[in-house]
C-alpha cells in the first residue's frame, strides 16, 4: 500500500523531509512549492544561508538534539558525496584516506569562535549564547574540539574555540537535494498555496494526500490554517565575495550596534565566501543597507586583515552580490508537531531561524516518526 504525502515547501528544511521519506519506496511524494532552488527571493530563506555548522540549542531542549543529530548526517554527506557542495572547515581526523594526501589536511581551513563577554545580553550574544561557552555540549559531537589558550586570544576576546565544522554551498547543496529526491521518485510541482489544507488535493496521484508537512517558513505567519502569530524574522545582511580568507570564523558580536556580528566562511566548490552579518530581529527590509554594508566589509578586513592584501582596505574585496535573507524565528522555539485542519492530517516542520541546515536532519528525523504514527492511525482506521 503506497502513501500519498504531499510536503509543502522545498527549502532546507522541506527537501531534507522529502530526502528521508522518499528513501522507502512506500511513499509516493509531491514537493509543492513557490519557490525552488536557483529562486533568489526574500520569502525564500535557504539560499541565503552561508550555511555552516556552529550549534545553538541549549542543553537539554529539543533544539540541542536535532542539531546533534545532524551532525552525523552532514558529516556523512560530505564525506560520501562530494558532488552535495558539503566541505569540512578544521582537521577532520576521520578523513584519513589513502585517496587523500597529508598536505591536503593541514590545509583544511580552521573553524574558529570567538566570545566577549560583553555581548552576553545583546540579540547576538544572546543567539549565539550555547555556541560560545568555554565548554559547549557540542564539544563531544564536533571532532578536534580545543578551547584556544589565552595566549592565542586578540585584546578584548575574552575566550575562543576551535573545531571541525562544515560549511555548505547552499547553492549546490539545495539542487543536489532535489536531484536525490527525484532520483528516489519525488515529484515536484510549482504552486501557491492560499490554505494549508489545498495541499492535500494536490497530489500528483490526484487522489486526496493522507498527509501534508507544512515546511513554509516564515509565510507559516500568514498561510490559511496556520496563520501563526509566533513566527517573525531576523534579518541577515551578506556580502559575497571572490576573496578566500582561509578560515571559517565568528565573534559574538561587535561595537557596531547590538544586533550586528562578524562571521566568515568560504562555501565548498567555488562558492564564493560569505562575510556577515547581522540578527536584526522583526525588521523586514528586503533591499542591503549600503551604510551596514560598508559596516559589515570594513570589520571583516579588521578583523581577519587575510581577506585582502596586505595594506588594502575594502577595494580589495572583489564583490559578488549583496543579499538580505529573513531567518524564521519562532517565538518559543520551532514547531514540530501533529495537526489536522478540516480533515487534512498535517505535521508541521517550520520556524528554524538560524539553525535551519544545522537541524535540518534532526528535525526532518523527528518529522518522519511523526508521519509513521500518522499513517499508522489511518491503517488501523481503514481495518
Ligand atoms: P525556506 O527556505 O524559507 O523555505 C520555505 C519554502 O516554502 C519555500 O519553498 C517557499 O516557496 C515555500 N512556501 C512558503 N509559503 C508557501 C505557500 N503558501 N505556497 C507554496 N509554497 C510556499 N542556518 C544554518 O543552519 N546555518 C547557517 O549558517 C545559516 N546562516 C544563515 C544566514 C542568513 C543570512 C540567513 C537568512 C539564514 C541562515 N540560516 C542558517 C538559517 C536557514 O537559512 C533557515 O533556517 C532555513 O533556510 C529555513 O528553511 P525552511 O525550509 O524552513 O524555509
Amino acid at each position: 500500500m503506497s502513501n500519498n504525502i504531499v510536503i509543502l515547501g522545498a527549502g532546507v528544511s522541506g527537501l531534507t523531509t522529502t530526502y528521508l521519506l522518499s528513501q522507502d519506496p512506500s511513499n509516493n511524494i509531491t514537493v509543492l512549492a513557490k519557490h525552488m532552488p536557483g529562486d533568489y527571493d526574500i520569502e525564500y530563506a535557504s539560499p541565503w544561508a552561508g550555511a555552516n555548522y556552529m550549534p545553538v540549542g541549549e542543553p537539554g531542549s529539543k533544539h540541542q538534539a536535532w542539531e546533534k543529530a545532524t551532525w552525523p548526517a552532514l558529516k556523512e554527506v560530505c564525506e560520501k558525496y562530494p558532488e552535495a557542495g558539503i566541505h569540512f572547515q578544521g582537521m577532520i581526523q576521520s578523513l584519513h584516506s589513502s585517496s587523500m594526501s597529508s598536505e591536503w589536511l593541514t590545509a583544511i581551513p580552521d573553524t574558529l569562535i570567538f566570545n566577549r563577554k560583553k555581548d552576553q545580553d545583546s540579540a547576538t550574544g544572546q543567539w549565539f549564547k550555547a555556541l560560545v561557552q568555554p565548554n559547549p555540549w557540542y564539544k563531544d559531537v564536533v571532532p578536534d574540539f580545543e578551547n584556544l589558550p589565552e595566549s592565542q586570544l586578540e585584546p578584548g576576546i575574552d575566550n575562543g574555540q576551535k573545531f571541525t565544522s562544515v560549511c555548505i554551498n547552499t547553492a549546490v547543496y539545495l539542487p543536489w537535494l532535489v536531484g536525490q529526491c527525484v532520483k528516489n521518485g519525488a515529484v515536484f510541482k510549482r504552486a501557491v498555496c492560499k490554505h494549508i489544507t489545498e495541499a492535500a488535493y494536490s497530489h500528483h496521484s490526484g487522489k486526496k494526500a493522507d498527509v501534508v508537512i507544512n515546511c513554509t517558513g516564515l509565510s507559516s505567519k500568514t498561510l490559511g490554517g496556520v496563520l501563526d502569530d509566533r513566527m517573525y524574522p531576523a534579518r541577515g545582511q551578506i556580502v559575497v565575495v571572490r576573496n578566500d580568507p582561509g578560515l571559517m570564523s565568528s565573534t559574538s558580536g561587535t561595537d557596531d550596534g547590538d544586533d550586528e556580528i562578524f562571521y566568515t566562511m568560504t562555501r565548498a566548490a567555488g562558492g564564493g565566501t560569505i562575510i556577515g552579518g547581522c540578527y536584526q530581529k522583526n525588521n523586514w527590509d528586503p533591499l542591503p543597507d549600503p551604510n551596514l554594508a560598508n559596516r559589515i566589509m570594513t570589520r571583516a578586513i579588521k578583523i581577519c586583515p587575510q581577506l585582502v592584501k596586505e595594506g588594502e582596505g575594502i577595494e580589495g574585496l572583489s564583490i559578488i552580490r549583496h543579499g538580505v535573507g529573513l531567518r524564521p524565528l519562532r517565538e518559543g522555539g520551532t514547531r514540530i508537531e501533529k495537526d489536522q485542519v478540516d480533515g487534512v492530517n498535517i505535521v508541521h516542520n517550520y520556524g528554524h531561524g538560524g539553525f535551519g541546515y544545522q537541524a535540518s536532519f534532526g528535525c526532518a528525523e523527528h518529522v518522519v516518526s511523526l508521519v509513521k504514527e500518522v499513517l499508522q492511525s489511518k491503517t488501523r482506521a481503514k481495518l
